[in-house]
């Protein structure tokens, strides 16, 4: 991959990173508010389908998912710094130039991405 292109991308990931552990964080910040808060804990809504909508659950699940999102995007910056960014970790091709500009961090081509999801599942 061309250099240039290559900074760019760097760029576009520290900033990801950047907003993701900012997001982590305040996230985390108002989880340890929610526990903290005291009465809540006496008059908790006995009924799961009493929570409002940002329940604790949810909000647990938004910073798995962006913690997750955080690996990946940390494993693409240590891609960069190997020179094997672009290629694909399981065939080794590069990864398709559109797929790359909207997913920066994506670690697989299409094909060995769906592959990945079916073997996930
Ligand atoms: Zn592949």
């Amino acid at each position: 991959m061309e250099k240039h292109l290559l900074q760019r991308y760097q760029t576009k990931l520290i900033e990801v990173r950047q907003r993701l552990i900012d997001e982590v964080n305040s996230a985390e910040e108002s989880l340890r508010e929610d526990i903290n808060s005291p009465g809540t804990t006496s008059n908790l809504p006995t009924h799961p389908a009493d929570h409002d909508s940002t329940g604790l659950d949810e909000q647990l699940a938004i910073v798995a998912n962006e913690e997750q999102l955080l690996e990946e995007v940390e494993a693409a910056l240590a891609r960069i710094e190997a020179g094997s960014f672009g290629k694909c970790v399981d065939c080794n091709k590069p990864i398709d130039a559109q797929r790359l500009a909207a997913i920066p961090y994506a670690a697989r081509c299409i094909d060995c991405a769906k592959r990945h999801e079916v073997e996930l599942s």
